[in-house]
């Protein structure tokens, strides 16, 4: 029998923390906030009101940069876009939408498409019949469609893209809900 000696050195390995909980699937909800993995490609169904989704289902793509650099905005656009298009990072995702919602989607492209041409034909008028009140009513009835129209198309927003996870805002609590809760990882 040997003596306990408290300086040898440990024979059993040492212990390693995990860094990253590795999770099975690709796919999980944190609160009202969707976490994928890259190239994720989500239960076909809608990710509004999860309905069954329309086949087949676009693998579409998304990108996001810290919001400080929107601070480059108020310096200059062009400077901004320059720096935007360097340090965005990409992933891509295949979301789905009911019928229902596609249609909404659709409606929502148009009326972005239409904004200018029917606020530009408005300033065009106010301009040609010096009334103020009108260009002033065409920029508004143009910037209005823009972000009404936008919000109606948009599908999933990124709110973090990581080199392995990304999170999404967008999703309706029917779809989230049957999603595994996520709990760990970067
Ligand atoms: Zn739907």
């Amino acid at each position: 029998m040997t003596a306990f000696n408290p300086y040898e050195a440990p024979k059993a390995p040492l212990y390693v923390a995990p860094t990253r909980v590795e999770l099975d699937g690709d796919c999980w909800r944190e609160g009202a906030v969707l976490v994928v993995r890259a190239e994720c490609k989500l239960p076909p169904r809608c990710i509004k009101c999860n309905a069954p989704a329309v086949e087949p289902i676009k693998h579409r793509g998304y990108y996001w940069h810290t919001p400080a650099w929107y601070v480059l905005i108020l310096l200059n656009l062009l400077i901004y876009a320059v720096v935007a298009a360097m340090v965005r990072k990409h992933t891509r995702v295949s979301a789905g939408l009911c019928e229902r919602h596609l249609r909404r989607r659709r409606i929502g492209l148009g009326i972005a498409w239409a904004s200018v041409p029917l606020g530009m034909t408005l300033m065009f008028m106010g301009v040609d019949m010096e009334r103020g009140w009108l260009i002033l009513a065409g920029a508004l009835l143009m910037l209005g469609l823009l972000i009404g129209g936008v919000a109606m198309a948009r599908i999933l927003m990124p709110s973090h893209i990581g080199p392995v996870y990304a999170r999404f805002k967008g999703c309706g609590q029917a779809f989230l809900a049957t999603l595994p809760t996520y709990v760990g990882g970067r």
